[in-house]
């Protein structure tokens, strides 16, 4: 098969397109195998190809874990998908049998694994996957908005609507409005009602921002957005803040979120290690909160949005499956607005 892989961990460079890995096979029960028409780009396939503490890759590893195409094939005993299903996948592996998989929480998984990290990706032709993993779409879901599809959707509405619990009423500040979590999180919030900030360094993205529904933009280039957010709502401060950058945004997010506020975060994209008076935390009486991927009632979600037409989160670009190194150097330079999208097949 075709496929986007590493055999080391590194720079871009260590990606390597590949036309001789090997074709998963079904080994078991509760398994499909879909043939991958397209799949969105993440930060996430850049951390891997870094290399992430305690992920051990196997050469030549597949990169990816997004992914929509065409189910070719399924085990007996799956019954919800069938041969000629089109569908998406969410890319977050799950037991099935501890405590937390039973309690329906399958991103607290003691065994959670994801696509193209612990396990072979999708920028490939084919794979394997756990029928649980994958929903049908019909057919009036476009090849643009299933391509876009993924990770960004799923761990924005659980950040938004199951853990933040973003509702009318609210103002909720959103960094860096290029990327597919930040854009997912906005449409989120304006459907549940909410007032939406968002930030970028580019004044193009922000106009962009706004046609999507962004009420707020605030170019964040060289200004304190802790105190911009304060000073244009007289001292108050937003209720939620969407934070996925990490050290370099952390005090400004703080400096923006008013009393009782809710700070929530799925990464760390420009540092890991963060610092906090305690004093603010208690006095302001925040709750700052972690997030990661989504559980199946969240996937159920997600794809009820994008089948109502009501998540399409812009494509920025689409690149041959042959031309993914250039895609990936695309998302870390950080000028797309919206998914990068590999083309696979037809
Ligand atoms: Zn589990």
């Amino acid at each position: 098969m075709r496929a986007l892989t590493i055999s080391t961990t590194g720079s871009l460079d260590a990606v390597e397109y590949r036309t001789d890995v090997t074709a998963p096979l079904i080994t078991g029960p509760g398994q499909v195998r879909l043939r991958l028409r397209a799949a969105a780009l993440n930060h996430l396939n850049l951390w891997t190809i870094r290399g992430l503490p305690g992920a051990v890759i196997t050469p030549k590893w597949v990169l990816g874990s997004d992914g929509t195409g065409v189910i070719e094939e399924v085990s007996d005993d799956v019954t919800g998908v069938r041969p000629g299903d089109r569908v998406v996948i969410n890319p977050g592996l799950s037991c099935r049998q501890c405590a937390y998989c039973r309690a329906g929480e399958h991103p607290l998984c003691v065994k959670f694994r994801v696509l193209g990290e612990q396990v072979p990706g999708t920028f490939t032709e084919e794979v394997v996957l756990p029928a649980a993993n994958v929903r049908a779409i019909p057919s009036s879901v476009s090849d643009a908005d299933a391509g876009a599809f993924g990770l960004a959707q799923l761990t924005a509405w659980r950040m938004l609507v199951s853990r933040a619990k973003v509702q009318a009423g609210d103002e909720v500040l959103i960094w860096g409005i290029g990327g597919g979590v930040a854009q997912a999180a906005l449409l989120i919030a304006k459907a549940r009602g909410a007032r939406v900030w968002v930030t970028s360094g580019s004044d193009e993205k922000l106009q962009r921002a706004r046609a999507l529904g962004a009420d707020e933009l605030i170019n964040h280039a060289g200004i304190d957005v802790g105190r911009e957010v304060r000073e244009r709502t007289g001292k108050r401060g937003v209720s939620v803040v969407v934070d996925s950058v990490g050290t370099a945004t952390w005090e400004q997010s703080l400096g923006a979120l008013g009393r009782a506020g809710r700070l929530v975060t799925c990464g760390g994209t420009s540092g890991h290690v963060l610092q906090m008076d305690v004093r603010r935390l208690f006095w302001n009486q925040w709750t700052i909160m972690g997030s990661t991927m989504g559980s199946d009632a969240e996937f159920d979600a997600v794809v009820a949005e994008l089948v109502a037409g009501r998540l399409s989160v812009p494509v920025d670009s689409v690149y041959p499956l042959e031309r993914g190194r250039d895609a990936l150097a695309h998302l870390q330079g950080g000028t797309h607005f919206g998914k990068i999208v590999l083309q696979i097949g037809e």
